[in-house]
């Protein structure tokens, strides 16, 4: 039987909604929380993220500004910029757009942001926090992994889960709440030995590589539900034909727009699964609501209202 294919557009809309809610209850009681994004320089993939995440705000009625220093900033500027936001009680959340020019001290720049107001869940406070389980903010990509699992009924309290990828912002994350939520969780990287005889132990299986399809068949338990998050461009009509080839809309979107999305799981992965996330369509969107989500989070916590309806993560 195919894979159920877990809908991660429909799964944000819902996050939305309810927070769209949170920020009409906060209206009444004079509260609007506040979002500044800073976007430094023209990266075009940048420049997109950031408008989707200001629409977002303009959609659940949270405030939103864009600041947008030249792609020549200095950390010092960008380090006063930040200060600014963390002195200003209207803004809630900061989110600095990464990657950062080369000359600024990325490091320096994440730490500057205030741990209350760090939206992204960079700030090693917040990463102190969620391994020690105490109330904070979480990264915006795992605790969308984390809800595209609640929220689709998959068990994870003693599962086992597998993380393919150890970075700070999707996969050690990812790995935590998964432990946090009481899977038996095993970490993958690039030096793993047998890779996919590791990856078949698992229930719950979690691809963040960036390597386009690696994830093919033998990886996966039959059944086991696959959550990819990568996000890889293809734009090589061979590496095109290995992954889509009789797939009528693929073709069509690629012949389009000359690419094509795919993640870290190879298509056919879908014939032994048990439950899938697609690409686009699956984690992504998801992305972007979790922000919306801990926006509100930040200003309730920092505004002391409680943050009991909010603190399911
Ligand atoms: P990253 O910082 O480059 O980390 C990649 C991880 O994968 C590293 O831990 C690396 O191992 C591991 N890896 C690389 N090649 C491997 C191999 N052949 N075998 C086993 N492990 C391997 O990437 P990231 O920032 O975590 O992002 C991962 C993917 O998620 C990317 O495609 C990215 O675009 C996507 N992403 C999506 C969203 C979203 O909103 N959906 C958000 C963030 C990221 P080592 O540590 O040993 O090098």
């Amino acid at each position: 039987m195919p894979a159920l294919i877990l809908d991660g557009t429909k799964i944000a809309q819902e996050i939305r909604n309810e927070v769209a809610a949170e920020v009409q209850a906060l209206a009444r009681a004079g509260v609007r929380p506040g979002l500044a994004v800073v976007l430094v320089g023209h990266n075009p993939a940048s420049e997109i993220y950031v408008r989707g995440k200001v629409k977002a705000c303009e959609e659940v009625g949270i405030y939103s500004e864009k600041s947008t220093p030249a792609a020549s900033a200095a950390t010092a500027e960008l380090l006063e910029l930040v200060e600014e936001f963390n002195r200003r009680q209207d803004i809630d959340g900061i989110l600095v757009q990464l990657p950062l020019p080369q000359q600024v001290d990325s490091k320096k720049v994440l730490l500057a942001v205030d741990p209350a107001k760090d939206v992204d869940g960079f700030h090693p406070m917040n990463v102190g926090f969620l391994s020690t389980q105490r109330p904070g903010l979480v990264p915006c990509t795992p605790a969308g992994v984390i809800e595209i699992l609640k929220r689709s009924n998959i068990p994870i309290a003693g599962q086992e889960a597998v993380v393919v990828g150890r970075s700070d912002i999707v996969g050690k994350p990812a790995a935590m709440l998964l432990t946090n939520a009481n899977a038996t969780v095993t970490i993958c990287h690039s030096k793993t030995r047998d890779l996919p005889g590791v990856s078949r132990r698992a229930d719950i299986l979690v691809a963040a590589i960036g390597r386009a399809g690696m994830i093919t068949k033998d990886f996966v338990k039959p059944g086991a539900a696959v959550i990819d998050v990568g996000m890889n461009m293809v734009t090589d009509p061979a590496e095109f034909q290995q992954f889509f080839a009789g797939n009528a809309k693929r073709e069509e979107t690629f012949r389009k727009k000359g690419s094509t999305l795919i993640g870290d799981v190879h298509p056919e992965v879908a014939e032994v699964a048990g439950a899938l996330t697609p690409v686009p369509g699956g984690v992504g969107p998801l992305t972007i609501a979790m922000l919306m989500f801990n926006t509100v989070k930040a200003a309730k916590m920092r505004r002391g209202s409680g943050v009991a309806e909010l603190s399911r993560i």
